[in-house]
């Protein structure tokens, strides 16, 4: 899809047009969405402005590095499993994933439809307000956007927090994390405790199993969703232009098809052809996880605990306004760091279970640790975004 030019803009991108905004390019990412740390771009990787030898997270990393690099005021992201905060934490910049359905996805590339949201990255929490107001709402092409109408964000950004019930979930504060961004982000606790918060230690048990859910529900959602990708409607730039016609349907007759066999086998070359190793990879565990036989032991078994995952946080949020935890257990990480999966697979460790029960989170910056920005976050109740925001509001 390099060459790829939409040929309508999604709602996201026409509201903004609607509100006024200027728009000056598309950013890199991972490819499909998958990753973090943009090193699974076919474009190349995305450089951390703050130390260009680390990556910017992913994986809307570059969206965050041209914040952060002042190529812009704000970029939008999507977020699947932390892929706004996540780079929004590497890079120092803010974050924010609305409640799923805040905000429509139609124009998006569909990535995992149960948990995919459009949102900011930004400089300031105010312009994450100032954006999200804009994005959010009703869209009669999207019929999982809710009929939430959205809240004077900017407003309650200024609001103070006194009486703010903050919860400290231990889980998020794990043994193997960079000790001294743990430190950051209980100074910023301390500070809202300060502020008039009240801090409340509470327990979410079920946040281990975040990821297993995760990177079951996820591929198998990719593997059904990547399948529009068959190496015929969107062919490779290196396609001959017979592909590249009309509506880009096969000439059986032509030299290049007879070369490749059957017209099954030019879809096998040309999807094998197409998609980088992690998207393969995906498409792989997803397919089998959903396969007969294995269906009731792996995706719905995960759909089990994933619903569990959601009713810990919503007798939480009976006892707490908004719940802290860091955004990444580390800072931004070298390029080649992570080249095992499982170990790209833990950056999302803290920003997986909000994803999974579709709930409003941000990443506000909280510190510098060894030059490098630390990303705290907040994660609220369903289309409280303006509540989330106003906590995180109080960070400068
Ligand atoms: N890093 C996570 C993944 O690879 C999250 C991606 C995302 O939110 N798009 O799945």
């Amino acid at each position: 899809m390099a060459n790829y030019i939409a040929p309508y803009d999604a709602t996201v991108i026409k509201k903004l047009r609607q509100a006024g905004a200027v728009l000056l390019g598309k950013t890199n990412l991972d490819e499909f969405a998958h990753g973090s740390s943009t090193e699974n771009s076919a474009f190349g990787p995305t450089k951390n402005p703050h130390d260009t030898s680390r990556v910017p997270g992913g994986s809307s990393g570059g969206s965050a590095a041209a914040v952060a690099a002042n190529f812009c005021i704000f970029a939008l992201g999507t977020d699947t499993g932390g892929s706004i905060r996540h780079p929004a934490a590497f890079c120092g910049v803010v974050g924010l994933k609305p409640t799923y359905g805040r905000a429509s996805r139609f124009g998006l590339i569909a990535m995992t439809s149960s948990t995919d949201a459009p949102g900011p990255i930004t400089k300031t929490v105010a312009d994450a307000a100032m954006v999200q107001a804009v994005i959010s709402g009703r869209d009669q092409n999207d019929f999982t956007t809710a009929d939430v109408p959205a809240m004077n964000y900017e407003k309650e950004t200024g609001k103070n927090i006194k009486g703010v019930k903050i919860g400290v979930p231990h889980e998020y504060f794990l043994a193997g994390m960079n000790k001294a961004v743990e430190d950051k982000v209980k100074e910023a606790i301390e500070s809202l405790r300060q502020k008039g918060a009240k801090i409340i230690n509470i327990s979410l048990p079920h946040t281990k199993y975040a990821l297993p859910v995760y990177y079951i529900i996820t591929p198998s959602e990719v593997s059904s969703n990547l399948g529009r990708y068959d190496g015929i409607r969107y062919p490779l730039p290196s396609d001959p232009a017979v592909l590249r016609d009309g509506a880009g349907i096969p000439n059986p007759s032509s030299r290049y098809c007879r070369d490749e066999g059957s017209l099954i086998d030019l879809y096998k070359k040309n999807r094998g052809r197409g998609f980088g190793a992690e998207a393969k990879r995906r498409i792989m565990l997803g397919t089998y996880a959903l396969s007969a036989g294995y269906y009731d032991a792996y995706y719905l078994q995960a759909q089990k605990v994933r619903t569990i995952i959601i009713e810990e946080f919503e007798a939480a949020f009976k006892e707490v306004d908004v719940i802290i935890t860091p955004t990444t257990p580390d800072i931004a990480f070298k390029f080649g760091a992570n080249k095992d999966p499982l170990k790209m697979y833990l950056e999302d460790i803290f920003t997986l279970s909000s994803s999974l029960a579709g709930l409003p989170a941000i990443s506000v910056p909280c510190g510098i640790v060894d030059k490098m920005p630390v990303g705290c976050q907040i994660i609220g109740r369903k289309f409280e975004e303006g509540m989330v925001m106003r906590v995180a509001g109080r960070f400068a």
